[in-house]
């Protein structure tokens, strides 16, 4: 069962499990979030695991402060004058992600862009203490409502965490209100606990609602992280001109035909797996193959959200294939 320890308290324990790779529950002023350190891959992927969530959807970026932010991502001056004007607080800014930014690519499910988010209060000392963001969807097990307390927590996560950091209720107890600037133009992405009157009196004119175009939210449209390559899923065999996205310690026949090769996880571990995925699919789709075949993997625990990574990136391009 996970220790709860008082936001007063818990700082320093915190920071110690996230700097090591696990998960803790956090207050913020929006719900409590399931946070890791969004710079390693294993550690989100344990977020993943923790919430048994199915799909790899992007996740927000915490951070401490406005360098932290300029550091991760480029903020244009409409993005930097609503985080003037609301941060730290419950809103989530969606910006092109920089090229050294040290997020890892699970975080922003392969994307260039990247959410980002200062809350107030433990969330925020947290970050500071580790130095790194973190990434924090809601603490909750997938398809719950989200938790606005920390016994709330215990109950649905208790047995799956170290420790809850219980911080007392959360004062907003809404998801952050999420927006993206869009050739000078806001979009509201999520409405949340900030509300679009508030936004609009900032910048003057009414956001822009609804999606662009065909993507209605990131991972709905089929083809969203599909490489340039074509992917062909559960192979049995590597054919000439292949690239081979490998799983675990066997190889399928005509293996060392493969004209570029990147194992998920050697020892056939889900979570190293889930960790490698955006970065081996981009590698392999660098390496200029038209092709990638990708060995089975299996379709229990993260293999869920990874067999559903992998559908969406073999999917036929700008269908849809299911709603997040
Ligand atoms: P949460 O589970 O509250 O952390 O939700 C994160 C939300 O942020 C999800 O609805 C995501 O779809 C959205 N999100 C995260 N990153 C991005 C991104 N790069 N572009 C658009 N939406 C994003
Ligand atoms: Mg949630």
């Amino acid at each position: 069962m996970a220790e709860i320890l008082s936001a007063d308290m818990a700082l320093e324990r915190a920071a110690a499990l996230l700097a090591a790779g696990e998960t803790v529950a956090i207050p913020t002023e929006t719900v409590y979030g399931l946070a890791a350190d969004a710079t390693n891959g294993e550690a989100v992927a344990r977020i993943f695991e923790t919430k048994g969530r199915p799909r790899f959807n992007p996740l927000i970026a915490h951070v401490s402060d406005m360098a932290m932010a300029e550091r991760i991502a480029v903020l244009d001056p409409l993005s930097r004058k609503l985080a003037d004007a609301f941060w730290p607080g419950p809103l989530t800014l969606v910006l092109p992600l920089r090229e050294e930014s040290g997020i890892h690519p699970l975080v922003t499910a392969g994307l260039d862009t990247v959410a980002l988010r200062m809350p107030k209060g433990f969330g925020a000392e947290v970050v500071r203490r580790l130095g790194r963001p973190l990434a924090a969807p809601s603490a909750n097990s997938s398809g719950r409502i989200s938790s606005t307390t920390a016994e709330a927590v215990a109950t649905d996560l208790g047995s799956r965490i170290a420790l809850i950091v219980d911080g007392g209720p959360t004062p907003v107890g809404l998801e952050s209100t999420i927006v993206k600037v869009e050739d000078g133009a806001v979009r509201l992405l999520r409405p949340g606990g900030l509300s679009a009157e508030e936004v609009e009196k900032v910048i003057g004119n009414p956001m822009l609602r609804g999606s662009a175009g065909a993507v209605v939210a990131p991972g709905m449209l089929a083809s969203h992280y599909a490489p340039a390559a074509r992917m062909r899923l559960d192979a049995a065999e590597v054919w000439p001109g292949e690239a081979l996205l490998a799983f675990g310690p066997k190889r399928v026949r005509a293996a060392e035909n493969a004209v570029a090769v990147a194992n998920l996880s050697e020892a056939g571990d889900l979570r190293e797996a889930a960790a490698n995925l955006f970065s081996h699919m981009l590698r392999l789709d660098r390496s200029g193959a038209t092709t990638i075949a990708v060995e089975p993997v299996p379709k229990h625990g993260l293999g869920e959200a990874i067999n559903d990574r992998l559908a969406r990136a073999a999917a036929p391009r700008d269908k849809p294939l299911a709603e997040e």
